[in-house]
């Protein structure tokens, strides 16, 4: 008789949710999941896990998994086989490259995804197909950091580790609602501060969880951080505070630097912010007293039209300050899904193959075309919110998205969607019939985590091993056999057998990941990027310099620029952001019981002020209005919002609240869309 051991089975796997990376063992008979246990050996995470990773599994089992490609048949949807699936798209990809040429058509990856498929998305763009149009989320997101950071580091990651960040002496986050979007990070946060003493500084729109907890809260106004983080670094030097040693030995252009803060004086700052000189002179003072600082900071700064701009204005500071090349201080743009890191370091990105080597460079194509075996396209492809144009332009026939609800998350989804009608031929690829999927042509069946062999790649730079936990559902495919099997059909010559071997040609052509293979990151292993051909990687990002030719950082001065304007009538300030309990729009969270009793509908937070001043309480029901669209919502009166700013979570179970109130406006250096810049007027439906 079958032991009953057997039966039982454990299995390491690494989180689906959030950048944190989270790994632990889940205990599962067959299909069913037992429970989620951590292990003292996951080095992320340790035994924490939030509420998500350890109950939001019951996706897996929905009854609304999808299991059988989908055609579509009018206005309808037919079920059909794989074969016929495939021969659909390959025709219709090959037809388009023939009669239209290869940038008419373009790819998304997904950030759920693992590296290895990230890695055949981008192959399969530019080698088989012979177009450099793919992109991935990191769009929407944390682009505008990586280009910060880039333009002053040269690394577009955080500069140590998670427990880099718990063992600062000053721990500032801005823009990020960290004890809701990375929770396992707030806990290390609020454990530093109770137990070593380490101070907290919070800069936010609202007064969220880790707001209530910091030992100063400041609150400027909308979009205007980066004039307040200019001033600091002004103060700070004007005080001789900063780190002359370090900026002598390890940056370039402190002069211009100094030029281009000239105007950012304390009084400037206090006319465009909001803030008080004496916030931010305890800013200046709180950095100046600590010996090491570390910024995390998110989509509060990034999503706006100067969100490069602001994430270069933190890292000029934190390098004014000596903050950089030493433990326990830096850079931490806290990446929002589990592999957003990944994606972009597998070059699913229109200028750079894998490890951000730029497509224009002739001796890198020259790399990739030898071991490809075929001539690459180099010119630089279009990024998602490019597409979308050139979907209206009439510029682009075929899209193929994968893992990712662009209809639903990506900002002014009425354009999107009207876009996405004017496409030829779209094929979705995903776990759940998505809102997406319902603009699509083909829609192919998919296997999430629990399905799938591969590696993600944490906030941290961390690579994570994820060992597949149940066989996919019957009907699916993981994600690298679909697109390997649509590459053959296209007339390429793929033979992976195992994602092992897709890492083994990822270390090949890429030195950030050179010493990556599935031996050293077996069972907890896990290693920090760049990883050296030997196996030796990188705990802290910056050692002994920085990656450009002189090996030194250089400061790169910004200026600011204003929030859109909006018409009067626009009065609120629509914020957004998520929730604990729900992930992004909410595919797999609002599929798990569990976690949808907990929250089961998106609300609106609004202030006492607007509260009294329009009537409303908890539960009244509102329109907002902005120039792109409309939702109606129900209120919660709230203090974490204050006068005319209200919260409304991204997260929500049907048509992507927020985007269809924001605009097409995005950061100018990235095109990451400018969601925080959101205005809308508010029309009282039912006072309740
Ligand atoms: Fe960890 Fe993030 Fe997953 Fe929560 S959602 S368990 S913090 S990786």
């Amino acid at each position: 008789a079958e032991m009953r051991e057997d039966r039982i089975k454990k299995t390491k796997t690494v989180c689906t949710y959030c950048g944190v990376g989270c790994s632990f063992d889940v205990w599962t008979k067959g299909r069913d999941v037992l429970k989620v246990e951590p292990s003292s050996d996951a080095p992320a995470n340790q035994i924490s896990t939030c509420v998500k990773g350890k109950f939001g599994w019951d996706f897996v089992n929905s009854g609304e998994r999808l299991t059988k490609p989908l055609i579509r048949d009018g206005n309808e949807f037919r079920e059909s086989t794989w074969e016929e699936a495939y021969e659909l798209i390959v025709r219709k990809f090959n037809e388009t490259k023939e009669k239209r040429g290869a940038d008419r058509l373009a790819f998304i990856s997904s950030s759920k995804c693992t590296n290895e498929e990230s890695f055949l998305m981008q192959k399969l763009a530019r080698a088989v197909v012979g177009t450099n149009n793919v992109d991935n989320c990191s769009r929407y997101c944390q682009s505008p950091a990586t280009m910060g950071l880039w333009r002053t580091v040269g690394y577009g990651g955080d500069s140590g580790s998670i427990t880099d960040i718990a063992n600062a002496e000053l721990i500032i986050g801005i823009g990020t609602n960290t004890a809701e979007a990375h929770p396992v990070i707030a806990t290390r946060v609020k454990s530093a501060q109770k137990l070593r003493g380490s101070k907290v500084i919070v800069s936010d729109l609202r007064k969220h969880e880790l707001a209530e907890r910091a030992d100063l809260f400041i609150r400027p106004n909308p979009s205007s951080d980066l004039v307040w983080l200019n001033a600091v670094t002004k103060y700070i030097i004007d005080n001789d505070w900063h780190d002359k040693a370090f900026i002598e030995e390890h940056v370039n252009d402190f002069d211009a630097l100094v030029k281009g803060l000239e105007k950012y004086t304390l009084e400037y700052a206090e006319k465009h912010t909001g803030l008080s000189k004496e916030e931010m002179i305890n800013v200046a003072t709180m950095i100046n007293e600590a010996e090491s600082t570390v910024i995390m900071w998110a989509m509060g700064i990034t999503q706006q039209r100067g969100g490069s701009d602001s994430s270069t204005a933190i890292s000029n500071l934190l390098l004014a300050t000596g903050n950089y090349m030493k433990p326990n201080a830096g850079a931490y743009p806290l990446r929002g899904h589990n592999n957003v890191q990944g994606a972009s370091d597998m070059g699913s990105m229109p200028d750079r193959f894998s490890g951000y080597q730029f497509v224009a460079d002739d001796e890198t194509r020259a790399k990739f075309e030898e071991y490809w075996g075929t001539k690459l396209n180099a010119k630089k492809g279009q990024n998602n919110h490019e597409m979308v144009d050139a979907m209206h332009a009439g510029e682009l026939d075929v899209l193929y998205l994968k893992g990712e609800d662009m209809g639903v998350v990506d900002s002014n989804v009425n354009y999107v969607r009207e876009g996405f009608e004017k496409l030829q031929f779209m094929v979705v690829q995903d776990i759940f019939f998505s809102k997406t999927c319902e603009y699509a042509d083909v829609v192919l069946p998919a296997a999430p985590s629990f399905e799938k062999t591969g590696t993600f790649t944490n906030t941290e730079r961390r690579i994570q091993r994820l060992y597949q936990v149940m066989d996919p559902l019957e009907g699916t495919k993981p994600d690298w056999v679909i697109i390997q099997e649509i590459a053959n059909l296209m007339g390429a010559n793929w033979n992976y057998t195992h994602p092992s071997e897709i890492m083994d040609e990822v270390a090949d052509l890429t030195p950030l990941y050179a010493g990556v293979s599935y031996d050293r990151l077996e069972g907890y292993n896990s290693l920090q990027w760049p990883v050296e051909r030997d196996g030796k990687d990188s705990p802290l990002l910056f050692t002994d310099g920085f990656p450009f030719d002189d090996k030194k950082a250089r400061f790169y001065p910004v200026d600011w620029t204003e929030p859109t304007e909006y018409a009067e009538e626009y009065d609120i300030h629509v914020n957004n952001g998520r929730l604990l309990e729900h992930f992004h729009e909410g595919n797999m969270t609002y599929k798990s019981e569990g976690l949808t009793r907990e929250t089961p509908e998106v609300f609106l937070e609004v202030s006492h002020e607007l509260a009294e001043e329009r009537k409303l309480r908890d539960g009244s029901l509102v329109r907002l209005q902005s120039p792109y669209g409309k939702v109606e919502v129900r209120t919660i009166v709230t203090d974490r919002v204050y006068g005319k700013e209200v919260y409304l979570p991204m997260n929500d179970s049907g048509d992507g609240a927020i985007n269809l109130l924001s605009s097409s406006i995005a950061d100018k250096d990235t095109s990451t869309p400018a969601y925080k810049e959101t205005k809308a007027k508010m029309v009282v439906l039912e006072r309740g």
